[in-house]
């Protein structure tokens, strides 16, 4: 049997884990949620603001106006995460603090001539440094979490391949350990799982236990989420529906394969279907010939229309393959969204089993280009979220202040 400390911890760990994903709560709304008695929920909210991880006050000052009576919060800066992005067209580290609010964030381009690993890792290096420099005095630092546009191992953070930044069997969690030192816990995940991850926890999945996650950038990913939880694979790399073949006429993909979905919906695909050959792939080429698309340029427009067929039948793939409830579209896709809508529905509407298109429901991602650095925190809090008594009460402190 479970002795009282053990429940109490883990009702400490379901409370932080609630504040955390849906904000401020009263008392009864946390009661309603968790079953507890209104004594319970006021001993365990005692105790996370003891340990700096819980604000409880008036509602309009902790951001709930409306509410009758005292809420609680999660404490941004009482635990965060660093976080980092290595993504093929820009690089970023934040800060995000319990709640999922960024505390700090900075992003700035990856140049294309400085995509090695030991220049990749100097130029983040720089990035996280800076974010170290910006956490709040006195916030515990949980670790730090690394997104990356590659198939990576999370267990050692080792990256077996990352056909657009040319990377294969990189060991970055080690190289990363060194250069920040491993007193600091490091994880590091595909960035469409991450991606998934935040959408599902605050942006545009909460609450769908069926979700599919689907992002582009040069290349193309997704995460899985399946009754609630993520879909990970025998070997860690499930989702990587980027090179699936859809095209065997097509062109050749950086993976070394012919017509993978990537070669048709991906950034260089959009361009090179409106006639523009960019020596290399910025994504400031892409947002133009969007903006042209909008303005009813015809090139602009034919070419995104194609990009969205062949997006709307690997989409359909996918939503016959997972039944999911909600498929989310990130990073391009999510720009591209309101331009290719109806043609994406058309192809689901062709090929989607009856069953399966009454559910479905597609939306542009919430989270914008920070979803990824969000759920990079998301992974490195949980240590937090799961045992918050990793953080020392501050009580005895405030006593003698
Ligand atoms: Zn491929």
């Amino acid at each position: 049997m479970a002795s009282p400390e053990s429940v109490r911890r883990h009702n400490l760990s379901l409370l932080l884990r609630l504040l955390h994903q849906s904000g401020a709560l009263s008392r009864s709304e946390i009661g309603a949620a968790l079953g507890m008695t209104r004594s319970t929920i006021g001993e365990l909210v005692a105790d996370l603001r003891a340990r700096g991880l819980v604000e409880e006050g008036d509602p309009a000052r902790l951001g709930a106006p409306g509410r009758p009576s005292l809420v609680a919060r999660p404490n941004p800066e009482g635990a965060a995460a660093i976080t980092a992005e290595i993504a093929v067209n820009s690089l970023s580290a934040a800060v995000v603090g319990l709640g999922g609010r960024i505390l700090h964030l900075v992003r700035v381009p990856h140049q294309p001539r400085r995509l090695a690993v030991d220049q990749t890792i100097e130029d983040v290096g720089t990035l996280i440094q800076t974010a170290m420099a910006a956490i709040p005095p006195g916030c515990w630092v949980a670790g730090l979490g690394i997104a990356i546009a590659g198939v990576v191992s999370r267990a050692d953070g080792l990256v077996h391949f990352a056909p657009n930044l040319g990377w294969r069997d990189v060991p970055l969690g080690l190289l990363v350990a060194e250069r920040f030192g491993a007193s600091l816990p490091i994880v590091i995940a595909n960035e469409a799982d991450l991606g998934a991850l935040a959408e599902h926890t605050w942006g545009a999945g909460v609450g769908v236990d069926h979700l599919i996650y689907v992002s582009s950038e040069v290349g193309v990913g997704a995460g899985v989420v399946i009754d609630g939880r993520p879909l990970v694979g025998a070997a860690g790399c499930a989702g990587e529906v980027g090179h699936v073949q859809v095209n065997p006429t097509g062109v050749r993909c950086r993976c070394g394969a012919i017509g993978c979905w990537e070669t048709e919906i991906g950034g260089p695909a959009l361009l090179r279907r409106a006639g523009r050959t960019e020596r290399s792939y910025r994504g400031e080429a892409v947002t133009r010939l969007l903006r042209e698309a909008a303005w009813g340029d015809p090139v602009a427009l034919g070419a995104v229309e194609e990009v969205g067929r062949w997006l709307g039948s690997g989409l359909a793939g996918l939503t016959n393959v997972f039944n999911p409830q909600r498929v989310v579209l990130g990073g391009l896709l999510c720009d591209m969204w309101p331009l290719v809508e109806q043609i994406v529905q058309a192809e689901l509407r062709g090929r989607v089993m009856a069953p399966a298109l009454e559910v479905v429901d597609i939306r542009a991602a919430h989270l914008g280009a920070d979803g990824p650095l969000l759920g990079a925190a998301e992974l490195a809090l949980a240590r937090v979220l799961d045992e918050p008594t990793l953080v020392p009460s501050r009580s005895a402190e405030r006593r003698s202040a």
